[in-house]
């Protein structure tokens, strides 16, 4: 079987009751850390199939080509995104502001739905895509100017092809 996809597992969903481990036929899926061998993985899927947390999804090796977007799509996104930025200062005020915990915890909500969709709209819009020129451009940035991360965006830029 040709391996054109591996297997990635989402700690946050899995429960743990290791039916992964018993079907994969390589002991990709058992490993220190949690998360599924990319090494020994050779993209069967047995393991997605078998988890009753739906915690293992199946990845591509190589993405797809990144759509190509309209110019005025790309900016309404962008106003859409500034709009929800803009609500979301207004919220951290407000519960910077706020003494009641009932209030507070409904604001931090409402930030943590605003922050998911301002990045599917940056998604939308052509940026955030692994694959895609804005991302491999915003990693050069960071690698100029973090420091700290310089391996980990390094071998980000190996593995992230841009295929614009
Ligand atoms: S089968 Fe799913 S829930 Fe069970 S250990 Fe594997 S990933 Fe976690
Ligand atoms: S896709 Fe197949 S080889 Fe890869 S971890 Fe899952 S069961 Fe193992």
């Amino acid at each position: 079987m040709e391996n054109n996809q591996h297997a990635y597992r989402n700690l946050d969903l899995c429960t743990k009751d290791c039916l992964c481990l018993f079907v994969c036929p390589v002991g990709a899926a058992d490993t220190e850390n949690g998360q599924i061998d990319f090494e020994k993985c050779i993209g069967c899927g047995a393991c997605s199939k078998a988890c009753p947390s739906h915690a293992i999804t199946m990845i591509p090796n190589k993405m797809p080509p990144q759509q190509k977007k309209a110019k005025e799509v790309i900016n309404t996104l962008f106003k859409v995104a500034n709009i929800k930025i803009d609500e979301i200062k207004t919220l951290e005020y407000l519960t910077e502001n706020s003494t009641d915990d009932v209030e507070k915890h409904f604001f931090k909500t409402l930030i943590h739905s605003n922050k998911v969709m301002v990045e599917d709209i940056m998604r939308e819009a052509g940026y955030m895509l692994p694959q895609s020129r804005n991302t491999n451009k915003l990693l050069n940035n960071l690698l100029e100017k973090d420091e700290n991360n310089k391996e980990i965006i390094t071998q980000l830029l190996k593995k992230l092809e841009v295929n614009e």
